[in-house]
């Protein structure tokens, strides 16, 4: 083995001098390569790129045939360079031709060549190409050879990725960078968004990559390492860090790969061979995120992703970036793309520049994704790979109803989305211009629309969407975008700011219903429940941790001294439970009023109809309640013993089945019969086809996400009630059939009815 190795360092100089030299792409190319080959001591040197079809191109080469160049191809996965740019592994062999994968291109000339060391040209862990060097005697490449090569391999990455290549002549062919991609995930918020990719942890682009100086490279870099460290203690520190759960196992893990001699030495070494300490921290990076794309194991990939997103932190730290400045270049059509992110995170975008969200982990019960249902921006999640095939500033669409996403989307798909685009812009049009129209049917009857929240960031809707009120305030959704329970003073305020922001309209919170699938993490349940739908949740465990329970009351008297209090208990399951909360609250209102806080003018108890047992004590119930709310969601889960979370059966039964929709007109009678109001707050009274059938049984008053008021309107301004009234009760009555659900879409038709 020789040791002429020449040093990256010599060959860096070199880039910099031919990358800021003004010359033809290609001659660029042909410079670089040679002087690669030069350096290493090399007869060959050879740069593949990756393009859209899976071909690996010749681009330049130094010692193989230069007739070759351009049209000399191999398919990914075949023959050696195939091979590197598909496993993303570098390839170092002292004789070619007797590798199982080595394939012979006539065109190229290299069968006289037997030493060969291949690597693959990374950016984010995406394989853009191959560069080689190749000799004819059986000489071995030293790992300093292969590093060597791997630090110029990076600079070819950033050239390819600037678009800094001749142009392909093949037409519908690209670099494969710029490669479209359809991705199909899971909706967790309907809607379409046309834009441009915001990478949640951006890549910050490294331009300053070559070094004059490494020793205070290293410098800066152990500078940018001890703050690192220091601002994940910081962080450990801080009391709101819960003591256990995910988030301080993600900060330990982070401090431990902090203080990782390999991975700090592995950036001290691309510093040494000329890189600039951000670009050795991209280096690294790529190699990791390389390796991450291959693994199968989750653990270990979850591992890998820390240390992935630990270096982009410390790129953060070397480069002066923070979310404020980059919040301020954020393009005005934003389409965030990130592994995870945390609801509080989604909070500090500025939302008038966010068309979406794409998520690679996420599922409907997700913190951001709540949050992101109540800023009515689409959310896919579920979206493998997303991540590390999106450049920043790349077109995408994201189609929030389909659960798909479009990267760099091609011509044809984005005018149809365009064409999709106008179509929905067309109707909110028209739905905001139904704003200030009272919600009358044809007939004259008056249908109280109210929306339900739970954030702040949800009550600006109330106004733009003309609701009445809020029917539903999910209190819970405060619990769970926290990290530790909000204290007394949180709660309260949040209430008081709903109160203030919603003027003089109507608003009933509805008390604490998590467990279910509504988890804290930063509070314990009882152990692990088989069954956790039907188990300690909601009532049953507010009224078994009172101090949680009377916490939240008192918080909810002293916000709304001066106005009406409308409270609302979930799951209720008998009546002795509200004989319980009554106590509760009457203790509060004696302690508070001791103490001379302003009381409200009016206290009325409610409670939701959820559990199919209180459809057998409807009466008992409604004497002791001031009004009752429909949870549908629950109560059809319930009732259909229908897991509503569970995807592959939620289409087995339909809500608009005759006992549903018969359990449902006995709650209304039954309101009738006590002078109890009835509301229906579920998802259905969202969907114009199902809120027909609701209205046909008598509900006058519907609960509703925001944005399904226009529709809803829209719906029930063409109908005359009275005649929906009789037809739908008479058939009801008679039907045999399992749904009515084609007998309302055929009435809607036959009366005009927009749906
Ligand atoms: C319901 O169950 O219908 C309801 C409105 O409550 P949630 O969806 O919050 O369980
Ligand atoms: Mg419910």
């Amino acid at each position: 083995m020789r040791e002429t190795h020449v040093g990256p360092k010599v060959i860096l100089k070199r880039l910099r001098e031919f990358m800021a030299r003004a010359m033809d792409s290609q001659e660029r190319l042909d410079l670089i390569v040679r002087e690669i080959a030069r350096n290493m001591d090399a007869e060959v040197c050879s740069f593949y790129v990756l393009r859209s079809d899976n071909m690996l191109e010749l681009y330049a080469t130094e010692g193989l045939n230069p007739g070759a160049v351009h049209l000399s191809e191999l398919r990914l996965g075949q023959g050696l360079v195939g091979t590197i740019a598909a496993t993303a592994r570098p390839l170092n062999l002292t004789d070619a031709r007797k590798h199982p994968a080595f394939a012979y291109l006539p065109e190229t000339g290299e069968e006289i060549y037997s030493s060969f060391l291949g690597v693959p040209i990374l950016r984010a862990g995406r394989t853009l190409g191959v560069l080689v060097v190749q000799n004819r005697n059986k000489r071995g490449y030293s790992d300093e050879e292969v590093e060597a090569l791997e630090t110029v391999a990076m600079v070819l990455a950033e050239m390819v990725a600037a678009g800094d290549l001749p142009r392909l002549t093949r037409p519908n062919v690209d670099v494969d960078m710029r490669r479209p991609f359809t991705l199909v995930g899971q909706s967790l918020n309907e809607g379409i968004g046309l834009g441009h990719i915001v990478l949640h942890e951006p890549r910050l682009v490294v331009t300053n990559l070559f070094n004059e100086n490494s020793n205070a490279e290293i410098e800066k870099l152990t500078k940018a390492i001890n703050s690192l460290r220091l601002s994940i203690d910081d962080m450990l520190s801080r009391s709101d860090v819960a003591s256990e759960g995910e988030h301080r196992e993600i900060l330990e893990t982070y401090r431990m790969f902090a203080n990782d001699r390999g991975w700090i030495r592995r950036l001290e070494e691309a510093i040494k061979n000329g890189l600039t300490a951000e670009a050795a921290v991209e280096k690294v990076q790529s190699d990791t995120r390389a390796r991450m794309v291959h693994l199968t194991d989750p653990y270990l990939r979850e591992r890998l992703s820390d240390f992935d997103d630990l270096a982009n932190r410390l790129l953060y730290q070397l480069m002066g970036r923070t979310r404020e400045t980059i919040n301020a270049d954020l393009p005005t059509d934003s389409i965030i793309v990130a592994r995870s992110m945390g609801a509080a995170e989604l909070l500090d975008y500025p939302r008038e520049r966010i068309r979406g969200l794409v998520l690679e982990d996420g599922a409907s019960t997700s913190h951001v994704a709540i949050v992101a249902r109540a800023m009515s921006i689409p959310v896919v999640g579920q979206v493998k790979g997303v991540v590390s095939l999106s450049e920043n500033g790349d077109p995408v669409i994201i189609d929030g109803d389909d659960g798909k996403v479009y990267l760099r989307p091609v011509p044809d798909v984005e005018s149809a989305f365009v064409e999709k685009a106008r179509f929905r812009a067309r109707k909110q049009k028209l739905y905001r211009d139904l704003r200030d129209v009272p919600a009358n049917t044809k007939d004259g009857r008056h249908i109280t629309l109210l929306i339900n929240a739970g954030l702040l960031v949800d009550l600006p809707q109330l106004d733009e969407s003309g609701a009445e009120g809020i029917g539903l305030f999910r209190t819970e959704l405060q619990f769970m975008i926290a990290s530790t329970f909000p204290r007394a003073h949180e709660q309260e305020k949040l209430y008081r700011n709903v109160y203030k922001e919603i003027g003089d309209k109507p608003v009933t919170f509805r008390t604490l219903d998590i467990g279910g699938d509504k988890v804290l993490p930063y509070f314990r349940s009882k152990g692990k429940e088989e069954n956790p739908a039907l188990g300690w949740r909601a009532i049953r465990l507010t009224l078994d941790k009172p101090a949680l329970m009377r916490t939240q009351l008192r918080a909810l008297l002293k916000a709304s001294g001066g106005r009406e209090l409308r409270v609302m208990l979930p799951m209720v399951t008998e009546v002795g439970e509200i004989y319980h909360t009554r106590k509760l609250i009457d203790r509060e209102v004696a302690y508070l009023t001791r103490f001379g806080h302003a009381m409200p003018t009016r206290l009325k108890l409610g409670a939701m109809v959820e559990v199919p047992a209180l459809l057998f004590q409807l009466d008992e119930l409604m004497r002791v309640v001031d009004f009752v709310s429909v949870g549908s969601n629950d109560l059809f889960q319930f009732m259909m013993a229908i897991d509503r979370g569970n995807s592959e059966i939620a289409h087995r039964f339909d809500q608009l089945s005759a006992p549903f929709l018969r359990a449902l007109r006995k709650i209304i009678e039954a309101g009738e019969r006590n002078n109890t109001p009835v509301t229906l707050c579920g998802e259905m009274a969202g969907k114009p086809l199902l809120a027909l059938a609701l209205l046909g049984l008598g509900f006058t008053r519907i609960s509703m996400t925001p944005s399904a008021i226009g529709p809803i309107k829209a719906m029930l301004l063409r109908l005359d009630i009275g005649d929906l009234q009789k037809a739908l009760l008479a058939e009801l009555e008679k039907t045999t059939t399992a749904t009515l659900r084609s007998w309302l879409t055929i009435y809607a038709e036959a009366n005009n009815i927009a749906l």
